[in-house]
């Protein structure tokens, strides 16, 4: 029997990061005291508290049976909470808010609730890959806006084909942006919001690093435009807000017929979040966000740690407060993969080479501050040393 994967199996691009897998892999056998900057995963701990309310939570029967899929009443009153407090959001819990499994099972999904074959989706590039594999999974025709450098890595929404517009349904953006970090200011999604009107476009923001900074305030949320909720869908999650990527908690928050159209693929697909992980993310939201605060700050240790010795071995790279990334230029002479196995090889650092992430990631690198300070330190001192 010949057993042939689907069309849109195929269709994926090839794992780009296969071959940086297995070179560090090489490198480590050899011996080499690897220091791994390369997986956008944070190194601490889920804060302690939020581990005993699930512990708790886990210990009652009521919480074993299947949830709703949408998300417990509760929980989507916390996050409307959530919305008010940090954003000064207005949400309908019941209407507005829908519970994800982590923020990645909603961006997958989102476009088979509104892309018919044929339908472009207007997707950043480089970027999170989620947004062109939901697109293609859903049969539509992904566009790719590029983010490049002297636009501030936000997409240049005047370059989009007028012949694509008019079969778009849905443009995408990242903001703060993985892999580059750039952030977009309030101005930029109106602007955003004027365009998805103009061509009768859903806007759809990730929002998944709004609170990965050292600044007191998150970065802004699409949902603070007046008007949004006519056409806008966030998506968010407790992974990188609260070291709880194992977890698989998120949730899709904006307009009320977007979410019923992601909610009536989900109750088809799958049946929720496991109510004492709801339970425990409560508890999260809840909190006074001290853990959140002093997450940033020692984010913004780590990158200025690291970005000194980008200084030092004459390597630019873009200034920013948010996310955990520092997304750095390839030196002169290489491109991305050659610079990460010169970083791997003459340095024993993991990073990921920007074209991993799409085209315009050529000529990048991106470096993820997750490694305690002094194994940071001694990544940056090594890199400080390499010669080009
Ligand atoms: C990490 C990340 C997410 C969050 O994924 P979860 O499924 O919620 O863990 C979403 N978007 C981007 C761009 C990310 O980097």
């Amino acid at each position: 029997m010949s057993i042939e994967f689907s069309d849109r199996l195929k269709a994926l691009p090839p794992y780009l990061f296969k071959e940086l897998d297995r070179v560090r892999d090489e490198v480590k056998a050899r011996g080499v005291d690897v220091i791994d900057l390369g997986v956008g995963d944070p190194d601490r701990p889920t804060p302690a508290f939020v581990v005993r309310a699930l512990a708790e939570a886990a210990a009652d029967p009521a919480n074993h049976q299947y949830p709703v899929y949408s998300g417990m009443n509760a929980f989507r009153e916390v996050v409307a909470r959530w919305y008010r407090r940090r954003h000064g959001v207005d949400l309908v819990p019941d209407l507005e808010v829908c519970s994800l499994i982590g923020s990645k099972e909603g961006l997958a999904n989102f476009p088979l609730a509104f892309v018919n074959p044929g339908d472009v989706v207007l997707c950043p590039e480089p970027a999170y890959p989620v947004y062109r594999s939901g697109t293609l999974f859903a049969g539509g025709e992904a566009v790719f806006m590029p983010l490049l450098e002297r636009n501030g890595f936000l997409p240049d929404l005047r370059a989009v084909p007028e012949g694509k517009l008019a079969r778009a349904k849905i443009v995408w953006v990242n903001y703060p942006n993985n892999p580059t970090g750039a952030a977009a200011s309030l101005e930029f999604y109106y602007e955003l919001l004027a365009f998805a009107e103009k061509w009768d476009l859903i806007a759809c923001s990730d929002a998944a690093y709004s609170e990965v900074t050292p600044r007191p305030k998150p970065h802004p949320s699409i949902l603070e435009v007046p008007g949004a909720k006519a056409r806008a869908v966030e998506f968010h999650s407790l992974s990188k807000t609260f070291n709880m990527t194992g977890w698989r908690i998120g949730w899709a928050a904006g307009n009320e017929t977007l979410i019923r159209g992601l909610g009536l693929v989900k109750s088809n697909v799958d049946s929720g979040v496991f109510q004492a992980v709801q339970l425990a993310a409560m508890k999260a939201l809840e909190s006074d966000h001290a853990d959140v605060a002093a997450m940033g700050r020692l984010y913004g240790e780590r990158r200025e740690i690291l970005c000194r010795a980008l200084d030092r071995a004459g390597i630019g790279y873009l200034h920013t407060d948010y996310t955990f990334y520092v997304w750095a230029r390839v030196p002169r002479g290489l491109d991305s993969k050659g610079f990460c196995s010169k970083l791997l090889n003459d340095a024993g650092v993991v990073s990921t080479p920007g074209v991993g992430f799409g085209p315009s990631g050529e000529g990048y690198v991106r470096f993820a501050l997750v490694q305690e300070v002094p194994r940071l330190k001694e990544a940056a001192e090594r890199i400080a040393s390499l010669k080009f």
